[in-house]
């Protein structure tokens, strides 16, 4: 699994040390562990854990560095982009959101395993934590993989960042007609189309895309809506 590691990271220009390296093997074992009682998440190998989840989820630190800013992950599931994220973020402060209880826990004992610090993990509806105020406008940067659709992203994730703060979608190829139907949405939040990565993953794993929205204007009070209804009805 270093092997694995330390090439495919290379390949994307990251070069992490060999403290690093020990926290993705510790993950992975984990991960293979609970997989075999819950089936947390689809894994195959050793291969697909690094790049599918592991390059997959850090590729936006090509675009920004997180260390020493407040971040949230909704969706995390058992841990996508957000752990890989932190392992290669040490300072960065993250809080971890996922609506499946057994999710949370699985993420509790993986940051107490790893030996994180400045990690929170929140077993809660998205919709829910945009409307607390203990946590609306209050971060740098907020991640998402393979949770929804753009639509209905831009209105679990524009209430909890700060004026300035940018969310990061992480999606498959087919972005551009789910970004041109977000255009409604993007204007009644107040975001801002920043910029789209496209990349792809080594050995065929496919194209992916991040979509990075920045929030320019105060979420207006109503939203995010209920939960179930930003899906139910998107903007
Ligand atoms: N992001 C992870 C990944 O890429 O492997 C997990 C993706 S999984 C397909 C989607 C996750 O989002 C599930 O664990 C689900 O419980 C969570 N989820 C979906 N809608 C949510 C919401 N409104 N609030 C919190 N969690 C949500």
């Amino acid at each position: 699994m270093k092997t694995l590691i330390k090439r495919y990271f290379n390949e994307y220009g990251f070069n992490p040390d060999n403290q690093t390296i020990d926290l993705f093997i510790k993950y992975a074992d984990l991960l293979f562990e609970e997989n075999k009682r819950v089936n947390l998440t689809a894994l195959s190998g050793e291969k697909e854990i690094v790049v599918k989840h592991f390059l997959d989820s850090i590729i936006i630190l090509k675009y920004r560095d997180l260390n020493g800013k407040k971040a949230i992950d909704l969706g995390t599931g058992a841990g996508f982009p957000g752990i890989p994220l932190k392992i290669m973020s040490p300072q960065m402060e993250i809080t971890l959101v996922d609506s499946l209880k057994k999710r949370c826990l699985f993420l509790e004992k993986t940051i107490k395993e790893l030996g994180f610090q400045s990690v929170m993990v929140k077993n809660e509806r998205a919709e829910n934590l945009g409307q607390n105020k203990d946590y609306r406008g209050s971060y740098d940067y907020s991640f998402s993989r393979a949770v929804a659709n753009t639509r209905i992203l831009l209105e679990l994730h524009a209430p909890l960042l700060k004026v300035g703060g940018e969310m990061f979608l992480l999606k498959g190829p087919a972005i551009d007609e789910e970004i041109a139907d977000a255009q409604n949405a993007a204007r009644e939040l107040g975001v801002e189309l920043v910029d789209i990565l496209r990349y792809e993953l080594p050995e065929d794993y496919g194209q992916r895309t991040v979509a990075i929205y920045q929030k320019t204007l105060e979420t207006p009070a109503k939203y995010p809506r209920r939960p179930g209804i930003p899906e139910k009805r998107p903007l």
